[in-house]
Formats: structure tokens, C-alpha cells, sequence
């Protein structure tokens, strides 16, 4: 374990035996962050607990809070870069419970927020319902995906969302339907510090599997085509900034390629930072600053990330 995480870890020690009262609550100590993102970078986290329920889930909260230990959601870790010194609290996923799937009728369907899109995209086309095709390929969880309005060709999750359960800050759980939502590109309203996607309900439409197929066929074929899939990454690194897209910016400032220890953009890709095989998230940040000011003495263009950082 880490210096940084002396204080915290005597917190913890004298927390523990609380934690491990929960029925059925799975714990790692010092979990590997790398091995829970698919960038497979960053360093260790003071626990990861895997909560089962609504009960699970407000127990831990409660103690977290009582005793000043910070703590975060994790969904697929697809959307993250976590520093080599690791994240200095306890990292939830919502597993069991959160990850069930319901049809409520002819077009709706209610997901739990730790369900996988894939899965939540092959549920929705077994139950001859389509609109959520370009979602199959995007890697993370529906509540990831809802937070930052994922989308590709064209579509956007936050479309498709009709109601969301989540838990505010205040932690009260609630409904918020169509009116109190906004997304735009990759933002919803719901992204507040502590708060929790719970589950979510999708309004679909009536379609025949195979068509569906077809169109995930077609969706991930574009997509093997144009990102480097064969390398761990977290997706795009940095947003498109109004009306230009960073992966052009980024391919004609000539840096397609260009390394930094083991973490490269992608020949691919450019708006992709890909892992070759141990990369640190130091060298991600050097590329990602590096790309960031060139861009903006040459271009006078600001890029943001879209990749969240954990630290
Ligand atoms: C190869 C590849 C391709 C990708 N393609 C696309 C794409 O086409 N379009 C696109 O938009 N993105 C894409 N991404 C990025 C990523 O998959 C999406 O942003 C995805 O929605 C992140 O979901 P996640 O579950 O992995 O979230 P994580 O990365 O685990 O978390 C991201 C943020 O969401 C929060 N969070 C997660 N779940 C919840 C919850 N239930 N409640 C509250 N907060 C929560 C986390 O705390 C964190 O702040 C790609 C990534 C990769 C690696």
C-alpha cells in the first residue's frame, strides 16, 4: 500500500469489521486499478466492493460518509484514466440487482445501471425492440453511458431515456422523467458529485431482430474499421470541440503515432491513446498535455478531455 493511503488506511482498519458485516458484500483490499479499466492502467484503491442492492449500497454509503472515506462509482471503467498512485478511496460497482433487465411493455424496457450496453443492446433486440444498435460497441455500462450521453453514428443514448432512478445528493432516491432531464454531447445534468444511476428506462421501438442484427453487424464493422480495438485504450481522449472534430485536428498536427513511453496515439485513431503493454497513466497525461498545447499554438483551439481522470 501506498504512503498516501497511511490515514486512510488506518480508517479503514477501524471500519472494516462493519464493512464485512453486509450480507454478502464482496470486498478487495488494494484492488489494481488497471485491472478494472480497459485503458489497464492505474494504481490501487483503498477497496473495491461489488454492492449486490439498494441495501448494500446505502450501508456502504452511510459508512463512507460517517467516517470522511471518499468513494466513487465505477461502471467498465471504460471512460477513465486512474493515476499510477491510485485512487485514495473505496471504488463501488453495482453489480446484482443493478444489473437486471426488465421489458415493461411493447416499447419500453428498465435496466439496472450496472448492466453492460452489449447486454442491454442484445436483451432489447431478443425482445424485438430497436433504436439502441449503435450502442452494442460503446464498452461501458448503461449508468456510465446515461451519465456522459454516450453516442456514436449519430445517436445518443440520452434520445432513448424516458425516466432515471437515481440517488441525488441529498440521497434520496427519485424518478426524474423526460422534462427534468438534458443531455447535449456527452453531458446530462445528472453528473453531480456522489450521486447514483440507479436504473433507467429506454422507450424503443418495435423491430425484427434480424434487422437489428444487421444494423449491429454494420455498426461494429465501421467500428473495427476506424478504432484501434486490438490495443487497450479509454476510447476518445479529448472532446470534439465545436465544429471540429480532435481526431482531424490531431492527425493534422502530424502526431498519429507519436509515443511516449509505452503510450502511443493511435496510427489509427487519433483522438485514441492506446497502452502498447504497460503504460503509466503519467505518460498518457505527458501525451495528453503535450497534444493539448501544440494544438492550441497552433490552432488556437482548446482541447478538453473527454477521458475522466482519477486521482
Ligand atoms: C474502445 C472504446 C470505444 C468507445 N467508444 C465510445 C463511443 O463510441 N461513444 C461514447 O460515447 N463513448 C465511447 N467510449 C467511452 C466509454 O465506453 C463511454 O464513455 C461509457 O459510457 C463509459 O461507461 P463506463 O460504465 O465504462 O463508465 P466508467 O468509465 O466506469 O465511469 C465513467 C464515469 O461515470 C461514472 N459512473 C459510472 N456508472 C455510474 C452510475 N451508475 N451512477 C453514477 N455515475 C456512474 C463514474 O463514476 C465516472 O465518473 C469508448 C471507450 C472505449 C474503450
Amino acid at each position: 500500500m501506498e504512503s498516501w493511503c497511511n490515514a486512510l488506511w488506518k480508517k479503514w482498519e477501524r471500519v472494516e469489521a462493519r464493512f464485512r458485516q453486509i450480507r454478502g458484500l464482496r470486498i478487495t483490499l488494494c484492488p489494481e486499478m488497471k485491472c478494472f479499466t480497459t485503458f489497464r492502467i492505474g494504481g490501487q484503491a483503498l477497496a473495491l466492493l461489488d454492492v449486490q442492492n439498494d441495501e448494500h449500497l446505502e450501508e456502504v454509503v452511510a459508512l463512507c460518509e460517517e467516517n470522511q472515506i471518499p468513494w466513487r462509482i465505477l461502471g467498465r471503467g471504460s471512460n477513465i484514466l486512474v493515476s499510477d498512485s491510485g485512487f485514495k478511496g473505496i471504488v463501488l460497482r453495482l453489480r446484482g440487482d443493478f444489473t437486471d433487465l426488465k421489458r415493461l411493455d411493447e416499447s419500453r424496457v428498465e435496466i439496472g445501471a450496472g448492466a453492460l450496453l452489449k447486454k442491454a443492446v442484445e436483451f432489447c433486440i431478443q425482445h424485438e425492440l430497436g433504436g439502441c444498435e449503435f450502442l452494442f460497441g460503446v464498452p461501458g455500462t448503461v449508468g456510465g453511458a446515461v451519465l456522459v450521453n454516450a453516442g456514436c453514428f449519430g445517436g445518443e443514448i440520452g434520445n432513448l431515456v424516458e425516466r432515471v432512478l437515481w440517488r441525488n445528493e441529498e440521497g434520496q432516491k427519485e424518478w426524474k422523467d423526460q422534462s427534468e432531464l438534458c443531455f447535449s454531447y456527452r453531458y446530462s445534468n445528472l453528473k453531480r458529485k456522489n450521486t447514483v444511476i440507479l436504473r433507467v428506462v429506454l422507450k424503443l421501438f418495435p423491430q425484427a431482430t434480424e434487422r437489428s442484427w444487421e444494423m449491429v453487424g454494420t455498426f461494429s464493422s465501421l467500428r473495427k474499421s476506424a478504432q484501434p480495438l486490438e490495443w487497450p485504450s479509454a476510447g476518445s481522449i479529448f472532446r470534439n470541440p465545436p465544429g471540429y472534430y480532435a481526431a482531424r485536428l490531431i492527425e493534422e498536427m502530424g502526431f498519429k503515432g507519436l509515443r511516449l513511453g509505452q503510450a502511443q496515439v493511435s496510427p489509427k485513431h487519433a483522438n485514441f491513446i492506446v497502452n502498447l503493454g504497460g503504460a503509466t497513466a503519467s505518460q498518457v497525461e505527458g501525451l495528453m498535455e503535450w497534444i493539448r498545447r501544440e494544438v492550441y499554438r497552433a490552432k488556437g483551439i482548446l482541447l478538453e478531455n473527454e477521458v475522466e481522470v482519477w486521482k
